[in-house]
C-alpha cells in the first residue's frame, strides 16, 4: 500500500504512518536524519535543467519532507514549511502576505510575541495593525478596510482562552478578499483542522505537543492550495529552515502525540472541574467546561481539548499569586507548554486593549502534564492553601 493511502484513515493511523515511506530507505521504519548543505548532481545537464528532486539543504531534505508530509496529512493542507520556532511560524506567513500600505487585523488575546512582532517590525515595514475583540465573530466585517489583507486568529486565545467563531470570521474575510491565518497550537490538528473551517494558513508551535518533551524548538506553517506557492517562495527567500535533528525529533514526537493528548485532555478536564469547586478559585478558563463563555463554539467546532488552561484566583494581587506558585512542588515555574511535565505561570494581560477582563484576581496558567492526577491535585491544593494565607 502506498503511503498516500493513509490520508483517508483515522488521525492516530496518520500519526503513526504518515510522512515517510519506509521502502524509500531499505525498509527502515524511520526516515534518515539528513545533515546537508550540498547535494551533488550526476552531470551538468541535470544541474542546468534543475532536473533533480533535491537541490540544496535550505530547500528541503528527505527528513523535512517527511515531517511536512505528515503535517499535511493531519491538516489537510497543500503544503507545509518547517521553521526553527513557533514564533518563526507566525512571523514568516505575516511577512509573506503583508506589504507596505496593507492593513492586518489581529485578535487581542494573541500570543504576546506575535503582538510584539506586529507592533515593531510590521509597523516599521509600513503595515497598519489593529487589534479586535476575540469574540467579534461576523462583526469582523465592520472592522475590515479596503486594504485589509490578513485577519490573524488564535482560538482559544493565549492565556485567557477566549473562543473565536472561526467559520464566521473566515466567511467575512473571504467576502472582502482577505486571507485568514490561525495560530492553532492549542488544539493541534487532532482537535481542530483550520483549513476545513475556511482558514487559509494554519500555524503551529511544534515546540509544544508535536515535539512534546520540552527539548525542541520548531514551528510548522500549512497552507491551502491557493496560498502555498507564496508561502513556499517566502520561506525560500528568507532561508529560515529548521535543522535536521530538530525536524526529526518533531516527527518522532508526532508518532505518540495522539496518546499523549488523550491523557493531557482527560487529566486537564478532571483537574479543571475539581478546581471549579475549590475555595479561593473564582473561575476556571477552560473552553471544555460548561461554564466557559465559549463552550458552545468549542463544542460546535473542536473535537477535543488539550492540557493548558487558566484559573482566576478569588481576589488578591501579586503577593497571593506568588504564594500560590511558590508552594507548588510538582508544577514547575516556566514558560512554554506541551511537554510531559506540569507547569504554572502568572498571566500578564497588561498588553491587552480589549480582552482584559475584568478578572476577580490574579490569573494563573496551568499546563497539565502526564503525571498522576491525584498528585497534581495535592500540589494545587498546597498552592491554594498558601494563597489563602495571603
Ligand atoms: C509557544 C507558542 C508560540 C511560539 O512557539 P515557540 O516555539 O516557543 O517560539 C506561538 N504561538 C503560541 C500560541 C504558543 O503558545
Amino acid at each position: 500500500m502506498a503511503k498516500r493511502d493513509y490520508v483517508d484513515m483515522g488521525a492516530n493511523t496518520r500519526l503513526a504512518h504518515a510522512g515517510n515511506d519506509p521502502r524509500d530507505f531499505f525498509g527502515f521504519v524511520n526516515p534518515p536524519v539528513v545533515h546537508a548543505s550540498t547535494v551533488l548532481y550526476p552531470d551538468a545537464a541535470t544541474m542546468a535543467s534543475r532536473g533533480q528532486r533535491y537541490s540544496y539543504g535550505t530547500r528541503g531534505t528527505p527528513t523535512t519532507d517527511a515531517l511536512a508530509a505528515a503535517i499535511d496529512a493531519l491538516e489537510g493542507s497543500a503544503g507545509t514549511i518547517v521553521v526553527p520556532s513557533g514564533l518563526a511560524a507566525v512571523t514568516i506567513p505575516l511577512l509573506a502576505f503583508l506589504s507596505a500600505g496593507d492593513h492586518v487585523l489581529i485578535t487581542d488575546s494573541v500570543y504576546h510575541p506575535t503582538r510584539s512582532f506586529a507592533d515593531t517590525m510590521l509597523g516599521r515595514l509600513g503595515v497598519e495593525v489593529d487589534y479586535y475583540d476575540p469574540m467579534v465573530g461576523a462583526g469582523i466585517g465592520a472592522l475590515m478596510k479596503p486594504n485589509t489583507k490578513v485577519v490573524f486568529t488564535e482560538s482559544p486565545g493565549s492565556n485567557t482562552f477566549e473562543m473565536q467563531d472561526i467559520p464566521a470570521i473566515a466567511a467575512e474575510a473571504k467576502k472582502r478578499g482577505a486571507i485568514v491565518m490561525m495560530d492553532n497550537t492549542w488544539a493541534t490538528p487532532l482537535f481542530f483542522r483550520p483549513l476545513d473551517h475556511g482558514v487559509d494558513i494554519s500555524i503551529h508551535a511544534a515546540t509544544k505537543y508535536p515535539a512534546g518533551h520540552s527539548d525542541v524548538l520548531a514551528g510548522t506553517v500549512s497552507a491551502s492550495e491557493a496560498c502555498w506557492p507564496r508561502l513556499r517562495e517566502t520561506f525560500f527567500t528568507l532561508g529560515c529552515c529548521s535543522g535536521p535533528d530538530d525536524v526529526y525529533q518533531v516527527l518522532r514526537g508526532l508518532r505518540t502525540m495522539g496518546v499523549r493528548l488523550e491523557r493531557h485532555q482527560r487529566s486537564a478536564l478532571e483537574i479543571a472541574r475539581w478546581l471549579e469547586t475549590q475555595k479561593g478559585v473564582a473561575r476556571v478558563l477552560h473552553p471544555g467546561l460548561e461554564s466557559h463563555p465559549g463552550h458552545a463554539l468549542w463544542k460546535r467546532d473542536f473535537s477535543g481539548s488539550s492540557g493548558v488552561f487558566s484559573i482566576v484566583l478569588d481576589g488578591g494581587g501579586q503577593a497571593r499569586a506568588h504564594a500560590f506558585l511558590d508552594a507548588l512542588a510538582i508544577f514547575g515555574l516556566g514558560y512554554s507548554w506541551g511537554g510531559f511535565e506540569s507547569l504554572a505561570v502568572p498571566v500578564n494581560i497588561s498588553d491587552r486593549i480589549i480582552a482584559r477582563g475584568p478578572y476577580e484576581g490574579p490569573v494563573l496558567r496551568l499546563q497539565i502534564g502526564l503525571e498522576d492526577v491525584q498528585d497534581l491535585k495535592t500540589d494545587l491544593a498546597r498552592g491554594l492553601a498558601a494563597a489563602a494565607g495571603v
